[in-house]
């Protein structure tokens, strides 16, 4: 009702001899009324109690922007699934867990990481010669390895992304720390879903479902 009288000051208050005016005013009515609508849906949804916090054994969904030191995008969830991951597991950067936790389905924030809480500092001594039949990735199969691109290899680890130094007929010289080592970077983080991780997905250790694990 409130709403209601407001606009109807403004009708009356606008100054019906300039077309704009008139036409501003009327113009408002519409989105007044959605706005109350909005209010209502709001005041259902802030009632917070239905809405989880990030805990340990709880599944998040979040979309993320990943930029470097300069603000320049490295990577980006948009226009994809939002990624998926069992808080508490150890699945995600130690600093970004940190960041989350506490949150709630659409929260939006940012958060720097400096390399220990990231991908770690830079270590001199992970230069090694690899047989290029190791290496995968390459963007096309007429493609040849060139300094500066980045391959995945299969370790006792799982998969590591490493970065080329000089690539030779045969053996190629990378590096294997990862390419964001000693790097400050900044997550745009929106979280989209919290729930609690089912008992299976605890004793697998991550998530299943969109975003997670699929097997
Ligand atoms: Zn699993």
């Amino acid at each position: 009702m409130d709403i209601k009288v407001q606009s109807k000051q403004k009708l009356n208050n606008a100054n019906f001899n300039s077309c704009s005016l008139k036409f501003n005013a009327k113009m408002r009515v519409i989105p007044l009324i959605k706005a109350k609508v909005l209010l209502t849906t709001d005041q259902f949804i802030n009632s917070k109690e239905n809405y989880m916090k990030i805990t340990d054994k709880t599944v998040v969904q979040f979309h993320y922007v990943l930029k470097d030191e300069a603000g320049e995008e490295i990577e980006s969830s948009q226009g994809s699934e939002p990624l998926a991951y069992l808080h508490g597991a150890n699945n995600t950067l130690v600093g970004l867990e940190k960041a989350l936790t506490d949150k709630e389905a659409g929260d939006k924030f940012s958060v720097t990481l400096q390399p220990e809480e990231a991908y770690g500092e830079r270590q001199e001594d992970l230069i090694q010669r690899v047989p290029v039949k190791h290496l995968q990735g390459l963007p096309s199969k007429n493609a040849k390895w060139k300094a500066g691109m980045v391959a995945v290899v299969h370790t006792e680890q799982g998969q590591r992304q490493v970065t080329v130094i000089k690539a030779g007929k045969f053996m190629i010289t990378v590096d294997i720390n990862p390419p964001l080592a000693g790097k400050v970077i900044t997550f745009d983080i929106e979280v989209v879903d919290v729930r609690a991780a089912t008992d299976e997905e605890v004793e697998h250790g991550h998530a299943h479902g969109v975003g997670g694990h699929h097997h």
